[in-house]
């Protein structure tokens, strides 16, 4: 989002368009899938705490529903753009596809920064996003979710909005709600621990213990942050994360030789995932630039922030040492960069298996919500941890078997799955 260049749906499309050809995919269905199937745009007006009233621009893109209803989060960012949704929709059907679960691929955004809104202008905004697509959301057709700078608080809203608007309870509606209130347990740590499950099956691939392993992640936010808590459990060592600081408008890395803490860095950490300098540089953190995290002489890397992360000109600083990339972000790499990755012989775990982890718990709360039973969160993450795991075999059988990049082999699986949904619907 942050590079005017950077254009996320091309990417996305290139990364179609390359696995279509390996696939030899029918021309219909070519079409029909490197497109959204449906695009929103609208405006939010917001009547502003000193009494002016400011327009917000929304989107709801919907790439594909052959499978199930549409699912994705709703991001709030400054430089969000409707082909960066557009980018992220798609990814979302392949995301769905990869791990089996019966949901499409939806994503939607709002033109703003939370940093400077107060919590009854966001509310305003999530109100007035539901509002405008009240008609086309919903249990059976597409379901929010949250994503960058939104939360359970912002879903709730969402929901309350959708309910008042219905005249119903429609706890399916969304998800990423507070637990209690019709949110999962384990939601909270699905997509870093998913990223983490699907790191485990690939040391065990390479014969690597965990506990011998050092890594290095970018960001600090949801994924991230639980991605370290399980990765050090299993006895890895982080020992440089990097995060966007909202004062100086730039990016730093923090590096702990010694070793990084889940609870020491949380402790330091603000909402947005913004880590105190002054705080760290105390606990003993060397406060390094914005790119440091990448060239780390470290076995793990994890793009766990934004899109566009790793490119060509960042990608040949990536140290002889790193075996594994696993991509906790969505599209943080790039297509040159992938060749790169590739050169180097490393051991890629593509974004959409890695992050997974994220929409299947969703799904397990859609589940719940719709049953209104709720299950312990030893439950949650067993099945999450299966599911996951049974993905990354199949993506890792095929790579092999094939011998193709984890990428593709995932974009084969996907694209497979819902061509198939597609013609047994009669659409192509
Ligand atoms: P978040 O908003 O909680 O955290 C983002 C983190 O990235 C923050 O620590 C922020 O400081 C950091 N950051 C932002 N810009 C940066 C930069 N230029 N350099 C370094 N750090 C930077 O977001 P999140 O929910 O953790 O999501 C992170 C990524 O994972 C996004 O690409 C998102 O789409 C993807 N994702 C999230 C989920 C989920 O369940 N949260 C699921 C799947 C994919």
């Amino acid at each position: 989002m942050a590079d005017k260049n950077f254009n996320a749906f091309q990417m996305a499309q290139t990364q179609f368009d390359n696995a279509a050809d390996i696939l030899s995919l029918d021309e219909p269905t070519r079409q029909l899938l490197r497109e959204p199937l449906r695009e929103y745009h609208f405006s939010i007006p917001v009547k502003m705490d000193d009494g002016t009233t400011k327009i917000f621009k929304g989107f709801r893109v919907q790439h594909n529903d052959a499978s199930g209803p549409c699912k994705g989060g709703i991001r709030f960012h400054p430089q969000e753009t409707v082909d960066t949704v557009k980018a992220l929709a798609m990814w979302m059907t392949w995301k769905c596809a990869v791990v089996g679960i019966p949901l499409g691929g939806g994503k939607g955004g709002v033109i703003c920064d939370p940093h400077n809104l107060s919590m009854r202008e966001q509310e305003q905004i999530c109100r007035g996003w539901v509002r405008q697509m009240a008609r086309n959301v919903g249990p059976l057709n597409d379901v929010p979710a949250p994503d960058v700078m939104t939360s359970a608080q912002h879903m709730l809203w969402m929901l309350d909005e959708f309910e008042t608007i219905k005249g119903a309870k429609y706890p399916g509606f969304i998800t990423g709600k507070p637990v209690g209130l019709g949110g999962s347990l384990g939601r909270t740590e699905a997509t870093g621990y998913g990223v983490v499950f699907t790191l485990r099956e690939a040391l065990k691939q390479l014969k690597i213990r965990p506990e011998d392993t050092t890594a290095s992640i970018q960001g600090f936010g949801n994924v991230s942050q639980y991605a370290l808590q399980l990765y050090t459990m299993l006895g890895g060592k982080v020992i440089c994360v990097s995060c966007w600081d909202q004062k100086d408008k730039k990016a730093y890395s923090f590096r702990k030789k010694s070793g990084i803490t889940f609870e020491e860095l949380i402790s330091i950490t603000d909402k947005f995932g913004g880590i105190d300098k002054t705080k760290a540089s105390k606990l003993g953190y060397e406060i390094l630039d914005a790119e440091a995290w990448i060239e780390q002489d470290v076995d793990i890397l994890i793009p766990a922030a934004l899109e566009n992360q790793v490119r060509a000109d960042n990608a040949v600083k990536i140290s002889n040492k790193v075996k594994i990339i696993a991509e906790g972000a969505n599209g943080p790499t790039t297509p040159e960069a992938d060749k790169i990755i590739k050169e180097k012989g490393i051991f890629l775990i593509p974004d959409f298996l890695a992050n997974a982890g994220g929409v299947t718990c969703s799904y397990f709360e859609q589940v719940q919500s719709n049953m209104n039973y709720f299950w312990e969160k030893d439950e949650v993450l067993s099945k999450l941890d299966y599911i996951m795991t049974a993905a990354f075999n199949a993506v890792n059988e095929l790579a092999k078997e094939r011998n193709l990049y984890m990428r593709d082999a995932a974009y084969i699986i996907s694209i497979r799955r819902v061509a198939q949904a597609c013609k047994d619907r009669g659409w192509t």
